[in-house]
């Protein structure tokens, strides 16, 4: 053998050693399941959370799996509990709405780089936050929990307090439900690693959202009647024996920095008069959404997870083949599986491209006295007594029946 010949056998001969890594590393196959939910809920603050826990509760009753992500960590809110203020305050209140939320049994609890921006202008909120940045943030976290559902403020001015962080998370949700299935969005998150230990690409898949929700941040809500589901607080939860307004109730006693001359007060209190407090103050009213995009199909006010497989029904039936997610699935395929489902009938494209359905009456006298709008109307009022420095932060104390509404 020449000595060409022989050196080029070594060489072949070594190209195994050197190669590994420049190799091409196995991808996972599959997404991890325990981050999988089918409810995501988007809110701005912590103890915003509050204004859906009576109906996450229910959710949780019927085994749906259910993740929060919160925008920003009220660091510029009051705190009635103790001296921390501005962001040693934010570190203490995202603690509470973990606390709150895992009472529920939801762990599964996100906070984006938002600052919590007292205002009322969305604008604002959505400056100092970054726009582009926090819907990096959100689509990121769809397509890690693929949700079927999102949950999430109005991303509107409505009558009542409207503050710009809550109509911000309303517009982040709403973009990032339009944004997370398209593999050309973000496109560094949803690329497979290029080396051994990927420092940048995430390899994410895109995923769809079917359905988006929207509670009112308003003072009166008979314009959102009969524009989505609604859901009775008062009903008895199966898992606890507990009406589903108490559960709230006592998830929110975590938010001490934000209301804990009232929580002292319930603290003193008899079941009797926890139960007069409760439906004076609005947490035993009914829970009210408004649907605003459905990509399955479905009534503007029949259950949110009409038309919607969830983990609870997964373990109730087998496993049919392209009858599961319409989600976008790893390397496109899910394209494929989403256009059998339009192909077979099961959702309509007129569907695929959803129907919006927003109020466009915004004007007129107060009449509903919602939970939500009784909160809301608190939050202004804090909003206004600290000349708009102060962010939302519930005012539970107060009796609702006497607040004013909106402040100017
Ligand atoms: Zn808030």
């Amino acid at each position: 053998m020449s000595l060409t010949a022989r050196m080029l056998v070594i060489i072949f001969l070594a190209m195994p050693l050197l190669e590994p890594a420049a190799q091409e590393p196995k991808l996972f196959p599959l997404p991890d399941e325990r981050y999988k939910v089918d409810m995501l809920l988007v809110v701005a603050h912590p103890d915003d959370e509050g204004a859906a826990t009576a109906y996450l509760a229910r959710a949780l009753d019927e085994h749906k799996h259910v993740g929060v992500v919160i925008s920003t960590r009220g660091s510029s809110g009051a705190n009635k509990a103790g001296a921390e203020q501005a962001a040693a305050l934010g570190d203490i209140r995202e603690i509470e709405a973990r606390n709150a939320l895992a009472m529920l049994g939801i762990t599964n609890v996100w906070f984006l780089d938002g600052k919590d921006t007292a205002s009322q202008n969305v604008l604002q909120s959505l400056a100092n936050w970054g726009h582009g940045v926090a819907l990096e943030q959100l689509v990121r976290l769809i397509r890690l929990t693929r949700p079927e559902v999102i949950l999430t403020f109005l991303p509107g001015t409505f009558i009542g307090e409207d503050h710009g962080d809550h109509q911000a998370c309303g517009v982040l949700a709403t973009e990032a439900f339009d944004l997370a299935g398209d593999p050309a969005a973000f496109p560094e998150q949803v690329a497979g690693p290029a080396n051994r230990r990927e420092l940048f690409l995430e390899n994410l898949r895109p995923w769809q959202p079917k359905k988006i929700y929207y509670f009112p941040d308003a003072d009166r809500e008979d314009i959102f009647r009969g524009k989505g589901p609604s859901y009775s607080a008062k009903e008895i939860s199966k898992a606890t024996k507990q009406p589903y307004w108490r559960m709230s109730l006592d998830s929110f006693r975590a938010h001490q920095t934000q209301a804990k001359e009232f929580l002292d007060s319930v603290a003193q209190m008899d079941e009797s008069q926890i139960e007069k407090m409760a439906a004076s103050d609005g947490w035993t009213d009914d829970m009210r959404f408004v649907l605003g995009k459905s990509l399955v199909g479905g009534s503007l006010t029949g259950d949110i997870f009409d038309g919607i497989r969830t983990a609870g029904d997964c373990a109730a039936r087998p496993h049919h083949d392209g009858d599961s997610s319409m989600g976008a699935e790893p390397d496109g395929e899910g394209a494929g599986s989403f256009a059998s489902c339009l192909a077979a009938g099961r959702m309509g494209a007129s569907k695929r491209h959803g129907e919006i359905y927003c109020s466009d009456e915004a004007s007129g006298g107060r009449a509903d006295r919602s939970h939500v709008a009784c909160r809301s109307r608190n939050r202004n009022e804090e909003a206004g007594a600290a000349g708009n420095q102060r962010s939302c932060g519930f005012e539970w104390a107060i009796d609702r029946r006497n607040q004013t509404s909106r402040r100017a």
